[in-house]
């Protein structure tokens, strides 16, 4: 069994299982890796305001559908809507931003990226004297109704949530008058980071899950050379061999076959390939477990400039 190559969103949306990520892709260097992705299959590109270049993401997109190589239609794009536009009255031009830059008429899925708010303003992290982020006033359950308003405009197909943790999700699901579920939501997710009780919660509230970092993003720009490394796992690789596959396509293959929804990051054109190349073999039962026993809750995107927010997510358990 390979099983399906889409999840089912809540709104009927096919959403497929591996997408591109684009965060840390250089302005110069992404639009020919969305070409090449698109050239090898993916039909899924994982965006964000704050990555700072949906404009050379967009010029891809462009070139390929102009190429005829795909159509609007076939792809699912998602982008993100930053911290410093929670403000329900910023949310709309926010997502026109988004949209101008990427160059399309609507987005397949629109997230909240962070529970936390930012004051609105030209820098996208605000901060104090003592480096923490200043937050606004603003409450995600607003900021909520603002999305809602751009999927009944028909701006965006889906809207979701991102590194919020279950009490925040209970909270918004809770919220009355809710007008549209969240339809997924993205939070970081690896073996270092397996997440099952927030995986657990999330789907049994039939919200699709999108696993971040899945590679334990090597170019995470506070890496420090004591900090694990996923790739470089011998149990990983030994789990590769076995296969014949590399690491970062059993690091790939593991949340495929947990249900999730996954997106690496590469603008390194044989390596989009290979990320692509994880649907002719099967992690057995026993190396599913081996790999979740690798937990050690460990954390690529922790945002601790923001720890003291009101909405900070990473205290709870999960
Ligand atoms: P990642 O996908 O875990 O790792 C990316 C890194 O791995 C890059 O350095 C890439 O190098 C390298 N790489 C890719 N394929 C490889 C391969 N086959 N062999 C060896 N190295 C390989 O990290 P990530 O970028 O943090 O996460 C993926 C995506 O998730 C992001 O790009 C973004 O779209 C999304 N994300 C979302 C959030 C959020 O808050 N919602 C946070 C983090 C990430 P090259 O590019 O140089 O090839």
């Amino acid at each position: 069994m390979k099983g399906p190559l889409f999840v089912e969103l809540r709104n009927g949306a096919k959403m497929p299982i591996l997408g591109l990520g684009t965060w840390k892709s250089e302005p110069g260097k992404v639009t020919a890796a969305v070409e090449a992705a698109l050239d090898a299959g993916y039909r899924h590109l994982d965006c964000a305001y704050v990555y700072q270049n949906e404009s050379e993401v967009g010029a891809g997109i462009q070139k390929k559908i102009k190429e005829g190589v795909v159509k609007r239609e076939d792809l699912f794009i998602t982008s993100k809507l930053w911290s410093t536009f929670h403000a329900k009255s910023l949310v709309k031009g926010a997502c026109q931003l988004t949209l101008a830059d990427l160059k399309l008429g609507y987005l397949d899925l629109y997230l909240i990226h962070w529970p936390t708010g930012f004051k609105a303003g030209d820098a996208l992290f605000p901060t104090d004297d003592q480096g923490l982020v200043v937050q606004s006033e603003t409450d995600f359950l607003d900021t909520w109704e603002a999305m809602e308003d751009l999927v009944d405009a028909g701006l965006v197909k889906a809207i979701g949530i991102s590194n919020f943790n279950h009490e925040q999700i209970e909270r918004l699901l809770n919220k009355p008058n809710l007008k549209h579920k969240p339809a997924v939501h993205q939070f970081e997710c690896h073996p270092y980071l397996t997440q099952q009780k927030l995986i657990d919660y999330c789907q049994s509230k039939g919200i699709a899950v999108t696993a971040y970092s899945p590679l334990g993003s090597p170019d995470r720009p506070w890496a420090k050379p004591e900090d694990p490394s996923l790739l470089n796992e011998p149990k990983i690789k030994e789990i590769a061999a076995r296969h014949k596959k590399t690491s970062a396509q059993v690091l790939l293959r593991f949340p495929i076959q947990r249900n999730l929804v996954v997106i690496p990051k590469s603008v390194t054109p044989q390596r989009i390939l290979e990320n692509f190349q994880v649907f002719d073999f099967e992690l057995s039962k026993e190396e599913m477990k081996e790999i979740m026993s690798f937990d050690r809750g460990w954390r690529v995107c922790a945002l601790s400039t923001a720890r003291t927010h009101k909405d900070y997510p990473f205290i709870a358990e999960y």
